[in-house]
């Protein structure tokens, strides 16, 4: 398909959109008094219009029955977290009883990692990427240190190709096959949060777990973005955060999965708390813990409901697209910005190169752009006109046109204004 890079090409493309009309179920924030050319939906997702309604219902409920509201209110406290497992069991390929919506990410990686991390006799190693998202990187080196192994000889980091900056798949399997006896468990970002690549989870979980070991995902940058089959994958765990792809709001709840494998089963140790008891006996107070035969065994407390309610109004957007139909537009937004990047490149002269795959199986919606000349200054003048982006040092751009909201023509302007700064 050929593509274009003009205003009445753009907006053909968007009314041919069959989910165009999502895009008015999203606030935009406004700069110079028109919507912003918004890209970081991979960081932080837009505010649903009905999260405002939904937020105010719950406060209504919590004055008009106070405690009464976890039987009484419109949307029953005592059970809140069950609403959400049938949309993110859709988003991520799982049964219903095997996903939750609790705490926030690196809480629940460490919830996660005491259950799914026992290092015993030789088997003491990890695997993760090199240059993991920070919290990964703090949070496997001090699961590493709580079982007595020093993270510099336990936590093998798989290493980008230094000129690509990706990771050729080979390298994991090799370090799957070179530490075979000695792996307890690879903990990996399903989509690189620096880069955007994805990477082969089906493939690389079956060989982890060849090996004897378990496989655990970060989704944080996958959930909402790409197809997930994790129950069908076998994948042993995974956790991700509300507040990206799927616009729960500053801080909101993360979700996790547990494979059915894994439930019930007596000899995996974890943390336990009330929320994860069987739900029967919860209030008669018994002395022993009684867990849940699902992943709610996980749980530690009672769902803090306002800081799930903006992700209903999210997830009811989720439910009425599906996945596969939000893919599709994902892969021709990216496919269409990439085109855009490479135009004004040729434009400019400026030399545009993208980090991200081609290959549209190796990424999801996010691009990162490299601006090899001057690229924080090109960052801060398009900034200046109206694009909300997310700045790396040295030199990347990273940006994620979202399908349930951005356009086309989000993408043919922000072209423009790029060809501008450039030019400049
Ligand atoms: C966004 C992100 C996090 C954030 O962790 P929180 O516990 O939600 O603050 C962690 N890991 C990855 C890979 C992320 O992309």
């Amino acid at each position: 398909m050929s593509h274009q890079f003009t205003e009445e090409y753009a907006s053909e493309q968007d009314r041919n959109d069959s989910l165009s009309s999502f895009r008015d179920q999203f606030i935009f924030p406004v700069t110079e008094g028109r919507p912003a050319l918004y890209f970081t939906g991979n960081s932080l997702g837009l505010q649903p219009v009905k999260a405002k309604e939904y937020m105010l219902k719950e406060f209504e409920d919590w004055a008009r029955y106070g405690v009464e509201g976890h039987t009484q209110a419109r949307m029953p406290w005592l059970p809140y977290h069950e609403f959400f497992s049938k949309s993110l069991a859709a988003i991520v390929g799982a049964r219903q009883t095997e996903v939750v919506a609790m705490n926030g990410l690196t809480t629940n990686l460490h919830l996660l990692m005491v259950s799914f991390f026992r290092p015993r006799g030789k088997r003491t190693k990890i695997i993760c990427e090199a240059k993991a998202f920070p919290s990964d990187q703090y949070a496997l080196r001090s699961q590493l240190r709580f079982h007595g192994l020093d993270p510099d000889e336990h936590l093998i980091e798989i290493q980008p190709d230094p000129e690509t900056e990706l990771i050729d798949e080979a390298k994991i399997y090799n370090a799957i096959e070179a530490n075979r006896d000695e792996l307890a468990l690879l903990m990996m970002g399903g989509v690189n949060y620096y880069t955007g690549q994805y990477f082969d989870i089906p493939g690389i979980t079956k060989a982890v777990q060849d090996a004897g070991a378990i496989a655990g995902w970060d989704l944080a940058h996958a959930a909402g973005n790409v197809l997930l089959q994790l129950h069908d994958w076998n994948v042993d765990f995974a956790a991700w955060c509300g507040y990206k792809y799927l616009n729960s709001g500053p801080g909101g709840v993360s979700g996790v999965f547990i494979h059915e494998r894994h439930h019930g089963q007596k000899d995996i140790p974890r943390f336990e708390g009330w929320w994860g008891h069987d739900k029967s006996s919860r209030f008669t107070m018994p002395d022993r813990f009684e867990p849940i035969p699902t992943a709610e065994a996980w749980q530690l407390s009672n769902a803090p409901v306002f800081a799930m309610t903006p992700l209903l109004a999210s997830l009811e957007l989720f439910e009425q697209v599906g996945m596969p139909a939000l893919r599709e537009k994902g892969d021709r937004l990216t496919a269409y910005l990439e085109f855009v990047i490479h135009e004004v490149s040729r434009n400019t002269g400026a030399g545009l190169r993208i980090l991200t795959p081609k290959d549209v199986s190796k990424r999801g919606c996010q691009l990162s752009l490299v601006v090899p000349k001057g690229g924080k200054k090109v960052f801060e003048q398009i900034s200046a006109k109206g694009v909300i982006a997310d700045w790396r040092e040295p030199d990347v751009i990273r940006m994620a046109p979202v399908p349930l909201y951005n356009s086309f023509r989000d993408i043919y302007d922000f072209g423009r204004i790029l060809e501008e700064a450039l030019s400049a």
